[in-house]
């Protein structure tokens, strides 16, 4: 098989991967960690890693595999699959390599082993669905020519618009959630003011605004695929969430919502 045939194989998988993961977390399960890491938990999670350590694991594909694979491409020098890089090592850089230390981890807190294992090889085909549409020439068919017009095109304006303002959500909101701990706090208390006053959960709309911009900068396949598989995981936990807190703090705020003020 081709390159391009590996892609488009790639992209169904996904495609199909995010109707069963939405269908699973929606109907059968939450995803057993963080705050739903006392769900009843069958055999198959496994057993508990350290949670610092499973997050940089299962993150860094995402930013190392990611730049391995398109500093294999022969497009790799040019400008704008350049910056598109920096825009996405932005992120991951970020959340695999500084997050992880940033997050207030309960003492011996733990993460199934199942987590990781999933998130480690399903970032690992995200990264190369997404790295390769920069700088493959193999795979040139399936997106815009990146050339340096590229950058006056309303497409990349408006999506790299979207990208910094789901950054900057994103990144405000998990610093508040880490925040709300002392070092050596180990419970969960309301969060307060900005976007948490409309919403129980901007950190996921940041980070779904973050890829819904990729996914309109790099009019791709390969980025709607990724806005979708992210859509599939952050709305049921984002739901999920929403229900724990009503659940746990009888003085939760009636009027706020999951995920999108006003909506859902
Ligand atoms: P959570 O909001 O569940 O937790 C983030 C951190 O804040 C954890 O350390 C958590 O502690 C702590 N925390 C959360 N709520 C409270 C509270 N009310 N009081 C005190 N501490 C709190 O986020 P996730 O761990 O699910 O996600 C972290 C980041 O990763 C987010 O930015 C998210 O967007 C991103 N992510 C992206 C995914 C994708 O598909 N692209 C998938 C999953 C996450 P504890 O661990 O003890 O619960």
């Amino acid at each position: 098989m081709t390159a391009a045939q590996w892609h488009a194989l790639l992209l169904v998988a996904y495609a199909v991967a995010s109707v069963a993961t939405l269908t699973t977390l929606m109907f059968f399960t939450d995803a057993a960690y963080g705050r739903h890491d006392s769900v009843e938990k069958a055999w198959w999670w496994g057993p508990g890693v350290p949670t610092r350590a499973a997050w940089i694991v299962m993150e860094a594909p995402s930013s190392l595999g990611f730049a391995a694979i398109y500093f294999i491409g022969e497009n790799a020098l040019q400008p704008v699959p350049l910056l598109l890089f920096a825009m996405w090592q932005a992120h991951y850089f970020q959340r695999s390599f500084v997050y992880p230390w940033k997050r207030r981890v309960r003492r011996g807190n733990t993460t199934p082993l199942l987590i990781p294992v999933l998130a480690f090889t399903t970032n690992l085909g995200i990264s190369c669905l997404n790295a390769t549409i920069l700088s493959w020439p193999e795979i040139s068919a399936f997106v815009p020519d990146y050339t340096l017009d590229w950058l006056a095109d309303p497409r990349f304006i408006a999506g790299a618009t979207l990208f910094a303002a789901g950054y900057y959500i994103n990144r405000k909101a998990d610093a508040m959630l880490a925040a709300l701990r002392r070092p050596g706090e180990r419970g969960y208390k309301i969060p307060r003011g900005w976007l948490y006053e409309r919403i129980s959960c901007p950190n996921y709309l940041g980070e779904l605004i973050v890829w819904l911009g990729w996914a309109v900068a790099t009019w791709s396949m390969a980025g709607a695929v990724f806005v979708a598989w992210t859509a599939a995981n952050l709305l049921p936990r984002s739901l999920a969430n929403h229900r724990w807190y009503q659940a746990t703090f009888p003085d939760y705020p009636p009027q706020r919502r999951a995920v999108i003020p006003g909506l859902l």
